[in-house]
Order: C-alpha cells, then structure tokens, then sequence
C-alpha cells in the first residue's frame, strides 16, 4: 500500500488544532463521568446487550428483510436516531464504545417508537464477533482522526478496519464517511481506492442544511463555526 504520510507544515497546524478542538469536546464529552450510566444503558429500549449472538442474524431481531445500515462511532447518536425516524424501509444499527456519550443516545431514544434501531456497545475492533455478511451501509461520521502515523492503524478507514469491514457487508460495499478534517478524509480517498473502492461521490464544501443530509452531533458544531465538511461515498 502506497505509503500515506500527513506531512508538512499543515499538518502541525492540523495536530495542534485537533488536539484542542478534541480536549474540548471530544476529550470532555468522553471522558465525564456519567452517573448510574451503565443502568442507564442496559436498560435501554434499543439497547443489545448480547450482540454476539445475533452474528448473521439481525433481520431475525429486527423482524423483517430490510438492509442494515450500521454508523461506527455514532457518539450521542444524533445522526443513527434521526435516520431511523426518517426511514423506515431501513435497519439501523448504532455501535458505540464509550458508557459517556451511548448513554445519551439511550436516553434521547427511549421513548420513541421505532422498529428499525438498535444500539451496541463495543470496539469496532470486534465487528466481526457480531456480524456476518449482511450489512449494506457504512457510516463513518466524523471520526477521530489520530493524526500521528503511528496512530494510523486506529483511524476507521485504515486498512486494518477496511479488511474487517470486507467480510460483514452483504453485496455491494458502501461506506459514506463525513469529516471536518481534510488530511483524514485524504488518507481515506487513497485507502479507500487501495482496497479497490470506486469513489462516487465526493465533496469538500457539503451542503449540511439541504434535506437530504442528516446532521451529526459533531457536524452541528464545525457547522455552526463555519468550517467546511467533506463528504464521500464509496462502493464496491
Ligand atoms: N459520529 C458522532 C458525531 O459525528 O457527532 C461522534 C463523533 S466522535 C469524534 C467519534 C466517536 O467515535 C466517539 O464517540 C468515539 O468513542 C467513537 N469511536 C472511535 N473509535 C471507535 C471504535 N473503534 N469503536 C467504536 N466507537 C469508536
């Protein structure tokens, strides 16, 4: 694989912007102390406590044949919740690792009525203990984007997370993946097309607030701040 080096005098600036912005927010939201959060969390409406025995079979639980859309790292789950409101031909799955933020996308979704989201606690390390091939849609929103080279393998759209991501989708692979950070969306269009990705869509300047585009925690923010998000899609 080509090798993909976030170098040069943006990239110090890039570091040190991401360092700051993610002590703020990301580094706060993560690391707060929620109190009783793991109550809280097993005793969500959408919570799946025993993900691992649902491997190859999710449409069993969800009760129908529709495709399975999962978004890795949904945070406080803005974006999954949302989804799954707005479309109802489509299973959701939210995968989350820390108690902090899952707890809050427990909370915001316990009282809905919805058929076609569940909600799992783990390290996308693991995906494979819980799925088979039978997923259709990645999300990648605004991932942590490990700016140092020797965090490059925890970056979601490394090519170790792309090999494990290979052997749960269904049919045709797609991953849409939004981000504020220009070098992470880089590395991702080059390891993307290395793992024989077609890219069909991308963008530097998306449109956050057109109809279609469904808002993320994160993206509200950057958003707000005026700074621009990219947006791709890529199949395979
Ligand atoms: N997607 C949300 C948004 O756009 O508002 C949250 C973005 S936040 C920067 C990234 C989230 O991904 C964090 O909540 C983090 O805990 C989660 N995450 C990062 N690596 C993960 C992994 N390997 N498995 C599961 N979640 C992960």
């Amino acid at each position: 694989m080509m090798n993909i080096k976030l170098k040069g005098i943006n990239n110090y600036i890039y570091t040190f912007y991401y360092v700051l912005w993610y002590t703020l927010f990301g580094g706060i939201m993560r690391l707060k102390n929620v109190k009783g959060a793991n109550d809280i969390i097993i005793k969500g409406t959408y919570y799946v406590s025993n993900p691992n025995e649902y491997k190859g079979n999710w449409n069993k639980l969800f009760k129908n044949n529709n495709p399975i859309h999962i978004e890795i790292g949904m945070g406080k789950g803005d974006f999954i919740i949302e989804s799954a409101k707005r479309y109802h031909n489509i299973n959701f799955i939210g995968i989350e690792k820390y108690d902090s933020v899952i707890v809050r996308a427990i909370q915001k979704s316990n009282e809905l009525e919805l058929n076609n989201l569940k909600i799992v606690r783990m390290d996308a390390h693991n995906l494979l203990d819980i799925f088979d091939k039978e997923i259709d849609t990645i999300y990648l929103n605004f991932s942590d984007p490990w700016p140092k080279d020797r965090h490059a393998k925890r970056r979601l759209t490394s090519p170790v997370f792309l090999s494990i991501y290979d052997q749960i989708f269904k049919n045709t692979k797609n991953i849409i993946m939004k981000t504020d950070n220009i070098n992470l969306f880089n590395y991702s269009l080059e390891t993307l097309k290395e793992a024989n990705y077609e890219i069909i869509y991308q963008t530097n300047n998306l449109d956050c607030l057109s109809d279609d585009n469904i808002m993320t925690e994160y993206e509200t923010r950057f958003h707000e701040k005026g700074i621009k998000i990219n947006k791709l899609i890529a199949k395979k």
